[in-house]
């Protein structure tokens, strides 16, 4: 175990040592559950960053007989070195290997942090991670913080009704993180497609590729000793599901399958530790939007319409998932299944990317005006 002198990097931070002190998200609000490192099998870890929102995401640790493996990354250095400070306090183990559970930026920018640790990904994951560019996230945050600057951006022009409506939503969400300065995230070392076991000092993971659903190259990692699966982003909790990449039949097999597992534990992507009850619940989000989706394409009623409909309407507060965090992904989400239904999948292109996040913004504003 490190030296408890080592807690005292996370003050430096201004975020605290989140296992023991911090009560708040790292957007500032109430945490819902503690955060940092616990316990959630026999020598298997998850840190857990309350409340699950956007870059809020978890990570996971497998601790073995002298080796270790890590699940995850986090969206910025400096969020990735308070979580693996944290797990050099769990033991002194060394890692000898980094799973990234996809390219999303959340679960991958950190790993440069990781130095020569054998980072392993799905082939389709690392071919995200090829084309992340943090520094336009960095052009973002600066553009949304000079406020309607933003609407110079390319893809802006057809996307935005109101430039500083989605310049103080890309503020605020992206507002927690520290792009600027950060190099594009460094290749996995080890790629695979279908599925992969490592082991660490007697431990077993199992890596099964479960994507393209909430990206192109997911997996999730089961630890069959301990009946822990670490369902990364298949599983969000207390906060609403974003599917980037679909088909949503995908997601709905990803889930399947993470419940076919009998684990004791679920390791959600963001959120706290789950059961099978969780994962029930999202399947049954995915049925109401996948239904509502097929309705607004007969009537022809197109997916920002849709989103705001449901949205603003009055049952969606009783819905099971009217109190889930980032109500407005459900825009994203039916634009994906719109998209996958005239067979035009999502392109991950900063225009498009822009216009998805402006139309977020729109009905966030709506949402927010409501309240
Ligand atoms: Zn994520």
């Amino acid at each position: 175990m490190a030296a408890a002198g080592a807690r005292g990097a996370g003050g430096e931070t201004g975020l605290g040592t989140p296992a023991t002190t911090e009560k708040r998200s790292l957007f500032g609000a109430p945490a819902r559950y503690p955060g940092g490192w616990t316990e959630v099998g026999p020598g298997v870890h998850a840190w857990l960053q309350p409340n699950g929102d956007l870059g809020e995401s978890n990570a996971g640790l497998v601790v073995g007989d002298g080796a270790a493996v890590l699940v995850d990354a986090l969206w910025d250095e400096r969020l990735t070195r308070r979580m693996l400070q944290g797990a050099r306090e769990l033991t002194d183990a060394p890692l000898t290997a980094a799973v990234l559970t996809h390219g999303d930026g959340d679960h991958c920018y950190g790993a440069h942090l990781l130095g020569e640790v054998e980072t392993v990904a799905t082939a389709a994951a690392a071919a995200q991670i090829a084309e992340e560019r943090p520094a336009a996230l960095a052009a973002l945050q600066r553009a949304a913080a000079a406020g309607t600057a933003v609407a110079r951006l390319p893809g802006a022009e057809r996307a935005l009704g109101d430039a500083a409506v989605v310049a103080r939503y890309v503020a605020r969400k992206f507002g927690p993180y520290r792009f600027a300065g950060l190099a594009p995230p460094p290749a996995p070392r080890r790629t695979f497609s279908g599925e992969l076991e490592l082991t660490a000092g007697g431990r077993t993971a199992r890596l099964v590729e479960v994507g393209p659903a909430h990206s192109a190259g997911d997996l999730i990692v089961h630890v069959p000793d301990a009946a822990v699966v670490f369902a990364a982003d298949v599983a969000f909790v207390g906060v609403t599901p974003i599917a980037w990449a679909g088909p949503i039949d995908n997601w709905r097999r990803a889930l399947e399958l993470v419940l076919s597992l009998e684990p004791a534990a679920i390791v959600p992507g963001h959120g706290p530790v789950c059961g099978a009850a969780e994962l029930e619940a999202l399947l049954r989000y995915w049925d109401w939007v996948e239904v509502a989706s097929a309705r607004g394409r007969a009537a022809g009623t197109g997916a920002y319409e849709l989103a705001r409909e449901l949205l603003l309407a009055p049952e969606f507060a009783a819905a099971e998932w009217g109190g889930w965090d980032s109500p407005e992904r459900l825009y994203v989400n039916l634009a994906l299944i719109e998209r996958t239904a005239a067979g035009r999948p999502l392109v991950r292109n900063p225009r498009d990317q822009l216009a998805l996040f402006a139309g977020m913004a729109r009905l966030d504003a709506e949402l927010e005006a409501r309240r």
